[in-house]
């Protein structure tokens, strides 16, 4: 049994109390205003908030000019290894569970497997494996080609079978696959349904790339649980609606396009050229699905261009800059976005119960969302991370 003194702020009802956090076999055992009897007191500074997620990254990029290119050149057995590496930067900034949603040949599903082991020290991985597209589609190159619902299926079983706990399937184009328009439809609602229900079946969270209205539309009438980028064109009450309703969450990555276009003139042209046009509609976007009641999650896509290792506080900053309140941005990387990982029981919280990883921040996130970016200890299990 160990005993954390410091102030204790949970994303729940956003209250911070002083007092005493107790650990037993790695969880919370309760909050408390006076120390247990007896109880090895270790004093955290600043304010305390549950370890951070982040709801969307790929581990097998670098975050680097032009990942893309780095990956045509790079074995499997490099990109893991480089991998591995970034997972201790995770933990160094906080964040202590994260859903990589696309890498090459599955490579990040050993490394999710050794945290989960113990054998490698880093953030919970939740692993979707390759990412499912239609031949040709958006990702095609480091994923999984299927096509019709029998196709789907097959690759859907395919990726759990190679031990994914989550999926991604493309449900239109994006920016960083070339001669694919950003935001264009991809799968068919009935292909990702196939999909979808596979995942339902493993009690796995589905989620669904998809940047354009039609295609929003078709994941979340399928049952995707999580949309990652969200309306590039624009949204509509049906879709708000429908969103509310299955309680799907929608994940913005702000931090992507923010890369790229602080890249201009150095990451590759056609990257720029597709997300110059849709940016400022994305955050716009972003916001009015705020507003329209739609549970937001805090996601990076880190590993896309100048985007790296960890990015979480960039993303968390931007979701502030465009109007969330900072309840909601603390919300955004603990609550809902352990719900995009089908952890809400878990991780996201600091009550008994809960998995004992914390951050205790230099700085209250409820006065400022730049605190994020001064975190001063991780706590992994129960136990302060020591790098
Ligand atoms: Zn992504």
């Amino acid at each position: 049994m160990k005993t954390y003194k410091g102030v204790f702020l949970d994303p729940v009802d956003g209250e911070a109390i002083a007092g005493y956090l107790t650990v037993e076999d790695g969880m919370i055992a309760g909050i408390d205003m006076a120390a247990p009897q007896g109880a090895e007191v270790v004093e955290l500074d600043g304010v305390v908030i549950p370890g951070l997620i982040d709801a969307h990254v790929h581990l097998t990029m670098s975050g680097g000019l032009d990942p893309m290119a780095e990956l045509e050149e790079m074995s499997d057995f490099l990109l893991l290894a480089r991998a591995a590496g970034y997972l201790r930067r995770y933990l160094d900034a906080g964040v202590t569970a994260v859903r990589d949603l696309g890498s090459r040949a599955g490579a990040v599903i050993g490394l999710a497997q050794a945290v989960e082991r113990g054998e490698l020290a880093g953030p919970q991985v939740v692993a979707a494996g390759p990412v499912i597209t239609p031949t040709g589609g958006h990702g095609w190159k480091f994923g999984l080609e299927a096509d019709g619902p029998e196709g789907v299926r097959r690759a859907t079983r395919e990726v759990f079978k190679m031990g994914a706990r989550a999926v991604k399937f493309m449900a239109t184009g994006g920016v960083m696959t070339p001669g694919v328009r950003a935001g264009a439809e991809m799968f068919e609602e009935e292909e990702l349904r196939a999909g979808v229900r596979e995942a339902e079946k493993r009690g796995a969270v589905s989620a669904a790339h998809a940047q354009g209205l039609a295609g929003i539309k078709n994941a979340v009438r399928a049952g995707v649980r999580t949309i990652e980028h969200g309306a590039f064109d624009g949204w509509d009450e049906e879709a708000f609606l429908l969103m509310e309703r299955q309680g799907t969450v929608l994940v913005p990555t702000l931090a992507a396009p923010d890369g790229i276009l602080r890249g201009e003139g150095e990451v590759p042209e056609f990257m720029v050229a597709k997300t110059r046009p849709i940016a400022e509609r994305h955050r716009e976007n972003a916001l009015e699905a705020y507003r329209a009641g739609v549970a937001i999650a805090a996601g990076t896509d880190a590993g896309t261009p100048l985007n790296p290792h960890p990015n979480l506080a960039r993303e968390l900053e931007l979701l502030a800059e465009v109007g969330l309140e900072l309840l909601d941005v603390l919300r955004a990387a603990t609550t809902v976005a352990a719900r995009t990982l089908g952890l809400s029981a878990s991780r996201g919280r600091l009550a008994p119960g809960y998995v004992a990883d914390l951050v205790a921040l230099d700085g209250d996130p409820l006065e400022s969302a730049a605190a994020y970016a001064r975190p001063l200890a991780t706590v992994v299990g129960g136990e302060v991370w020591r790098g």
